[in-house]
């Protein structure tokens, strides 16, 4: 046990990158579940061209990799985990991912890169991924997506352990796995060896 190679799955937005427009979610959850009374628990899907053209621009606030990224990379190198990379993207954000993919990760260290091609419920695209990988730990920003992910895999023998990096508007929130930013997460996963 002790020389086992930890498998740790990274979130893209909000955790690999940093994403100023992260903090806008819990208004933009108030205005669907008040204003416009839709199912909070359906995520939202672009519909038309417009409508994916104002997605990519959202996401294009994913502006820069987020500190840590280097660190990350030694854990790699040093063979202490492996790390996959499981975003929720929809398939129209395919060349933006890959643009990320080949800006943060030139040298392939990462064991794979994965996006949501086939435009599945985001928390059941990272159930799918996180199950398929065996995943020992994976690392998540978006709260509703940590307390069905936490769910899932309390119900199933794969006993991955969900990491949540929060936010300024939910940092009150009490969770056992609960950090800052990926730089806490990497420093974590460094000295527990
Ligand atoms: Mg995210």
């Amino acid at each position: 046990m002790k020389n086992k190679v930890l498998k740790v799955g990274f979130d893209l937005d909000g955790v690999l990158l940093y994403n100023p427009a992260r903090i806008a979610r819990p208004i933009i959850y108030f205005l669907k579940k008040y204003l416009l009374k839709r199912k909070t628990d359906q995520f939202y899907y672009p519909k038309n061209r417009l409508e994916q053209f104002i997605w990519l621009l959202l996401h294009k606030t994913s502006l820069f990799p987020q500190p840590g990224i280097n660190e990350l990379k030694n854990l790699i190198k040093e063979k202490k985990i492996k790390a996959y990379v499981i975003s929720a993207r929809y398939e129209s954000l395919k060349e933006d991912f890959n643009y990320w993919k080949k800006r943060i990760d030139p040298d392939n260290l990462f064991s794979g890169w994965y996006y949501n091609e086939k435009n599945q419920q985001p928390y059941d695209f990272k159930t799918r991924m996180i199950k398929k990988f065996n995943l020992d730990i994976f690392v998540e920003d978006n709260w509703d997506i940590v307390k069905k992910l936490k769910v899932k895999s309390q119900k199933s023998k794969v006993k991955t352990k969900i990491f949540w990096i929060y936010n300024l508007f939910d940092k009150n929130i009490k969770y056992q796995y609960k950090f800052k930013n990926l730089k806490e997460v990497v420093l974590f996963l460094d000295v527990r060896r």
